[in-house]
Formats: C-alpha cells, sequence, structure tokens
C-alpha cells in the first residue's frame, strides 16, 4: 500500500513539477500565464497560439502562424508533457490561424464555430505551401505534408469541453473579425483566449462584414467574465486594457467619421484627411483605411 501512495505521488510530482516549466524553457516568444499554460507569441503582432496541458492530454488554441512556428509549439508541448494533442480549437476562420492543422491532427480533434471548414474552403489559397516554402528552407521542409484540415466539429453559439481537470468554455463572438469568431474562457484559471476582436496595440485587418457595434458588445461580454489574463489572437498576453484600449480606438473613430459625413463629406474625403495621432504608435497604421470603411458603414447605418 506503502509503495501505491509512493508512486501516487511521484506522478503528481512530476505533472506540477513539469507544468511549471519556466517559459524560457520552451524558446523564444513562449510565454507562461499560470501552469500548464503556455503562449507562442513571437512579436507584437504576429499569430498567437497555445498549449492547455490537462491531465488527460492537451488542448490547443489555434494552430500558429506558419509550419515552422507549428513545429516550434509542437517541440514544446513535448518538453512539457508525453501526453497527446487531444483537442484544437480555433478561435477564427483565417489561414494564419487554421491553416496548420495538419501538425495537429490526427490526433488532434478539431473544434470551430459553425461556418469555418465553409470559409476555409472559400479562402483556399492553392498557392499558399509554394509561397510559404519560398520564405527559406526551412519553411520548405517545415510545410512538408500539407493538407487541408477542416474541422470535424463545428458548435454553435456556445460549448463546453470538459477535459482533465479543466473546463473550457466556448463561446460564439458575432461579427468581430472573420466569418465564425471563438473566445474560449477557462473559468478555474481565469484565463481567456479572446479571438482577434483586440490585438495588442494595432490596426486590425477590418474586414467589411465587421460590425463596430458587434466588436463592442463582445468586449462588454468578454470583461464581464472577469479575467485574470486575456490572450489576443495576435501578438503576446495581456488584460483586459486591451479591450478598453479598442473600445477607446472604435468610440473615437466612428465619432470623427460621423462628424465628418454629417458635414457632408464623401467616404474617400473622409479617408484622405482623417487623422488618428493618439494611436500613431500603433502598428499597421496602413489599415487606418479599411478601419474608415468600416466606420463609416457603421455611421450610415448598414
Ligand atoms: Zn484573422
Amino acid at each position: 500500500m506503502r509503495f501505491r501512495w509512493l508512486t501516487v505521488f511521484a506522478a503528481l510530482f512530476s505533472f506540477l513539477s513539469v507544468n511549471s516549466l519556466p517559459a524560457q524553457d520552451l524558446g523564444s516568444g513562449f510565454h507562461k500565464v499560470k501552469d500548464g499554460i503556455y503562449v507562442y507569441a513571437p512579436d507584437q503582432t504576429t499569430t498567437t497560439c497555445s498549449m492547455v496541458v490537462t491531465q488527460e492530454g492537451v488542448v490547443m488554441i489555434d494552430s500558429c502562424n506558419n509550419p515552422l512556428d507549428s513545429r516550434k509549439m509542437l517541440a514544446a508541448v513535448k518538453k512539457v508533457t508525453d501526453k497527446p494533442i487531444r483537442f484544437l480549437i480555433d478561435t477564427e476562420t483565417h489561414n494564419d490561424h487554421t491553416w496548420n492543422h495538419f501538425l495537429f491532427s490526427p490526433p488532434a480533434t478539431i473544434i470551430s464555430h459553425e461556418g469555418t471548414g465553409e470559409a476555409m474552403k472559400k479562402d483556399f489559397d492553392p498557392k499558399r505551401a509554394e509561397t510559404l516554402a519560398a520564405r527559406s528552407p526551412e519553411m520548405r521542409e517545415a510545410v512538408q505534408g500539407y493538407k487541408m484540415i477542416a474541422p470535424h466539429i463545428e458548435y454553435k453559439d456556445k460549448m463546453t469541453l470538459n477535459l482533465g481537470e479543466r473546463t473550457f468554455e466556448l463561446i460564439y463572438l458575432k461579427n468581430v473579425h472573420s466569418e465564425a469568431d471563438t473566445a474560449i474562457w477557462l473559468p478555474t484559471e481565469r484565463v481567456l483566449f479572446a479571438a482577434s476582436a483586440a490585438n495588442v496595440r494595432r490596426f486590425i485587418n477590418l474586414r467589411p462584414s465587421v460590425v463596430i457595434s458587434d466588436v463592442l458588445a463582445s468586449y462588454k461580454l468578454m470583461k464581464s467574465l472577469n479575467p485574470e489574463v486575456v490572450v489576443p489572437g495576435h501578438g503576446p498576453p495581456s488584460t483586459t486594457k486591451i479591450f478598453d484600449e479598442y473600445e477607446g480606438f472604435y468610440t473615437l473613430l466612428v465619432q470623427r467619421v460621423g462628424d465628418m459625413a454629417k458635414q457632408g463629406k464623401s467616404l474617400d474625403e473622409i479617408k484622405k484627411e482623417l487623422k488618428m495621432p493618439t494611436y500613431a504608435d500603433w502598428h499597421n497604421q496602413e489599415r487606418l483605411g479599411l478601419n474608415i470603411d468600416v466606420a463609416y458603414k457603421s455611421v450610415k447605418g448598414n
């Protein structure tokens, strides 16, 4: 009997100690946000991907920006646990989040919101493997074996995934970024994976389908969860302050575009004249025009 208890303690100890590996042991760009929860965010703007280790296996959030990053993530998972990757949850449909499913599945079962498989097929770029391969010999090697893998499970509105000791609540965010966006909330750990409704100090590539009032509603919803850590779809882990920053930005943008439209200015004139000097240090300034397009649509009520 004593021997069995020792085995249990030894197993528990190894589980805890491996889970608490410092992020620097996994390589540059890795952030540890809680025991067993690691985020790969190589810089301020690149797509993030994350692993959540449980006693029953790993849950991945997104499949990383490109196959080289995915392979770095796979190596990191191996350092942290010998358990398989059981699930991969997509926070959005775009290929910088979903193209690398093939590196995780099998064995991972892929879960996304309804519409993801269809959007992936619609956006499919037959040249992407070739384009990536041309970047470097390492990338050429890393794209080997590519095939498109659509989600195995598409949920609608809400879903709960229980694995080992952890609970993942999947929440659909309507019209905030892609055709199907998912926030993932870990209520016990108070960690929120927030998709790309907000990033970190950067102008987001707003598609025409984005509705600013829905984006603002998503911030309200996500803040009401009271998370301790917020992991955006791009950029390093942060807090709910990113929602406040983007709320300030979109509110001011809509107000300025609205004022100029009231003065009778056309969309083209607004795009030429409108500046946002307070946000001059945000990344991707070239996307201000796209942001104005979406704000203009919102002030015109469509
Ligand atoms: Zn995207």
